[in-house]
């Protein structure tokens, strides 16, 4: 159903064409953290010492989910990212390397650790988390200028809002000058400068970002979709807001759409933004018209919702075939 320009399928020149065959190349601007996770009976108070009950190590940060996502699906991803010299920066190479994620750009802070979250998690599933950013914090300007050959092979340029915003305003002005779409995932929520907004061809927010990029309420659908209509003012053409199982709704030049999330009895929803981006830039960078990508990416995160953990939930494409071609089965 979509036309517009920047999400069609490839162009590929036929040296590219042969080297690479039809392979979705994409490029993530973003973090890389270690999670450590405590299951405690509940949380604790100030001074005091409290024994966990369990205790989990994870990679995550939202770029690392994404790019993980992304090559799950068999794409081609190249990481721009920044950590710590330290036993933790080693892990999440190793993690990056044993997905088949380009690790050339994977760049270490002389002075700053790698990013870590600390999260304690109780019996009554309330959670605190103390985020360190770290090394993520550094990534430069002119270090993401340093590998801009990375961001103009790629088909679609994907960031969040994990390290600096100047990087990625300088990541997207690249991406911009050489014709490769911009994806912006505004995850944490906070404000944004409009020229960021205006660098990026599809932003990506859920229920609450979208609230705070536009300090609008946005609960009822018909508010997600005035709000929705107000950020693409901003400069996005395009933005899907994802709305957990209630799925996600699109709005474009051709007006509003929501496609219903693939029910599903979730176990853990932690990294279900990630798998929905993650996997909605590899779609798209098929060539996949607009409705059907989406379409995926739902399934795709409803997967992930069925599973415990972020990028441990994140399938493969042949589970994700497999679970489509079941659907269309059962309906
Ligand atoms: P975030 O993780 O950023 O809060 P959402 O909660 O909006 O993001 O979820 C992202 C996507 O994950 C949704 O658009 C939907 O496709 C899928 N999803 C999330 N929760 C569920 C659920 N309970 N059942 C099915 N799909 C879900």
């Amino acid at each position: 159903m979509y036309n517009g320009s920047r999400f069609e399928a490839p162009q590929l020149v036929p040296e590219r064409l042969l080297s690479m065959a039809n392979i979705p190349r994409i490029c993530v601007v973003g973090s890389s953290n270690i999670d450590l996770m405590f299951r405690t009976p509940r949380l604790p108070r100030p001074g005091e010492t409290l024994t966990g009950r369990d205790f989990h190590f994870g990679f995550g940060g939202k770029g690392a989910n994404q790019a993980v996502m992304a090559a799950r699906l068999g794409a081609a991803v190249t990481m721009i990212t920044k950590v710590g010299r330290d036993v933790f920066g080693e892990g999440t190479l190793r993690n990056y390397q044993a997905e088949g994620i380009d690790t050339i750009h994977l760049l270490r802070d002389a002075e700053q650790p790698s990013g870590v979250a600390g999260i304690v998690v109780d019996d009554a599933a309330q959670n605190c988390i103390i985020l360190a950013p770290g090394a993520n914090s550094r990534l430069t300007p002119e270090e993401v200028r340093g590998a801009a050959r990375a961001i103009e092979a790629a088909h679609v340029l994907l960031c969040q809002l994990e390290v600096p915003v100047e990087t990625t305003q300088a990541a997207f002005r690249i991406a911009r000058a050489a014709g490769v779409r911009t994806i912006l995932n505004p995850a944490p929520a906070c404000q944004l400068p409009d020229d960021l907004l205006r660098l990026a061809d599809l932003c990506v927010p859920n229920e609450t970002e979208l609230a705070e990029l536009t300090g609008f309420a946005v609960e009822e659908l018909n508010q997600v979709e005035t709000a929705a209509r107000q950020l693409r003012q901003k400069g996005p053409g395009m933005v899907i807001v994802t709305l957990g199982a209630r799925g996600a709704t699109i709005v474009n030049d051709r007006g509003a759409e929501r496609l219903a999330a693939v029910p599903v009895t979730p176990v853990d929803t932690t990294g279900a933004g990630d798998a929905f981006i993650g996997s909605l830039a590899v779609f798209l960078a098929e060539g996949q018209p607009l409705a059907e990508a989406v379409r995926m990416a739902n399934a795709v995160a409803a997967l992930s919702v069925t599973r415990i953990g972020t990028q441990t939930s994140f399938p493969k494409r042949a589970e994700v075939e497999a679970f489509l071609r079941n659907r269309r089965l059962d309906g």
